[in-house]
C-alpha cells in the first residue's frame, strides 16, 4: 500500500481550474519532492490530501484511507507543516510545540530540547514577536517533535537562512532513516535535490515531470562559469558538458550534476582565478524545456 495515492485530482475555485488531473504516489519511506512555481498548485494538492479542502474530481488516499471522511484518525498519524505558519500570537514558541505535539499523542521530552537546540530557538518568546524565519522554527520543531509515520512540508525552509537550512536538510535525513515518509515542496529545484528519492514537478495545475533525479538528470544540469590562468583545453571531450562556449582563459559551460565532481578536478590543472557554479532554477529549466510560450509572473519573476 502506498502512503499517498493521488489520482486524476481536479480541483476547482469558482471557474478556474487550480488543478487538472493531478497523478502523486508516494510510498513508505520515501522522501518526496513536490516543485513547481508559485501559484502552481503545491498548497491546493496538499490541503486537499490532508482532508482541509474539498476535491472536484479524482481519487485521494492517505495511509489507504479517505482524507475527508478519516480527518481525524489520520492527523494523528501525520505532522504536518504549512505553507503560512500561522501561530498564537500570545503563546510563546514553548507552548505551541507542546501543544502541537501534543494534539498528536505524547512525544519525547529530549527530543523536544535537541530540536530546540538544534534549530538555536528561544522558546520563551511570544509567537506575535517572532521573525518569519522563527515562527517557521517553531512550526518546523512542532512537527519534527512527533513520533509519526509520515511528515508533510509545505515550502519548509522559506523564511529560514542557510544555516538553519541545512539543520532541516540533517533532520530529513535521520527520519528517512528512521524509515518515515517525507513529502516536501518547494519552489527551488536546487533545495530538494540533495534530500528526494522522487520528484514530481507541477506547473499550471498539471504534473509535467516524474521521477527520481537520475531520470531528470537533464533537468538538473549546473551552470559553471571559470576564469583560469591558463588556456583551458579538453573540456570539449568529456561527456556531460553542454554549450560550451570557451575564449581563452575563460569559459562558459552547463554540466550534469554527475559530472561536476569530474569536471571540477580537470579545470583545476589550468590554475582556478575564479568560479561561479549556479543550480538551474525552475524559471530556466522551463524555458529550455518547455518553450518560450511559458513566460513568467514579471512582477514576482516567479
Ligand atoms: P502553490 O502552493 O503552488 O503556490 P496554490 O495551490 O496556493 O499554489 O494555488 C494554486 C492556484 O489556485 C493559484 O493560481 C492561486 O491563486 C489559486 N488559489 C489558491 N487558493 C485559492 C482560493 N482559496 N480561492 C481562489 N483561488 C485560489
Ligand atoms: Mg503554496
Amino acid at each position: 500500500m502506498s502512503v499517498i495515492e493521488i489520482k486524476n485530482l481536479t480541483k476547482y475555485y469558482g471557474k478556474f481550474q487550480a488543478l487538472n488531473k493531478v497523478n502523486l504516489t508516494v510510498e513508505k519511506g520515501e522522501v518526496y519532492g513536490f516543485i513547481g512555481p508559485n501559484g502552481a498548485g503545491k498548497s491546493t494538492t496538499l490541503r486537499i490530501l490532508l482532508g482541509l479542502l474539498r476535491k472536484n474530481e479524482g481519487e485521494v488516499k492517505l495511509m489507504g484511507q479517505d482524507p475527508w471522511h478519516d480527518a481525524v484518525k489520520l492527523h494523528k498519524k501525520l505532522a504536518y507543516v504549512p505553507g503560512e505558519v500561522n501561530l498564537w500570537p500570545n503563546l510563546t514558541g514553548g507552548e505551541v510545540i507542546d501543544l502541537l505535539g501534543r494534539l498528536r499523542g505524547e512525544f519525547d521530552i529530549e527530543r523536544r530540547e535537541e530540536l530546540i537546540k538544534r534549530f538555536k530557538l528561544d522558546p520563551t518568546k511570544k509567537c506575535g514577536a517572532y521573525s518569519t524565519g522563527n515562527k517557521q522554527k517553531v512550526a518546523l520543531i512542532s512537527a519534527l517533535v512527533s513520533d509519526v509515520e509520515l511528515y508533510i512540508f509545505d515550502e519548509p525552509t522559506l523564511g529560514l537562512d542557510p544555516l538553519m537550512e541545512g539543520v532541516f536538510r540533517k533532520c530529513i535525513k535521520e527520519l528517512k532513516k528512521g524509515g518515515k515518509t517525507v513529502l516536501l515542496s518547494s519552489h527551488i529545484l536546487a533545495e530538494v535535490e540533495a534530500l528526494c528519492d522522487r520528484v514530481s514537478i507541477i506547473r499550471d495545475g498539471e504534473i509535467i515531470e516524474t521521477g527520481t533525479f537520475t531520470q531528470l538528470r537533464h533537468l538538473t544540469r549546473t551552470s559553471i562559469t571559470i576564469d583560469s590562468f591558463q588556456p583551458i583545453t579538453g573540456l570539449e571531450n568529456i561527456d556531460g558538458v553542454h554549450n560550451l562556449v570557451i575564449d581563452g582563459d575563460h569559459a562558459h559551460f552547463s554540466v550534469d550534476a554527475e559530472k561536476m565532481d569530474f569536471v571540477v578536478k580537470h579545470l583545476t590543472q589550468f590554475g582556478i582565478q575564479s568560479l561561479i557554479s549556479t543550480p538551474p532554477t525552475l524559471e530556466e529549466l522551463f524555458i529550455r524545456y518547455y518553450g518560450e510560450e511559458y513566460s513568467l509572473d514579471e512582477e514576482t519573476g516567479k
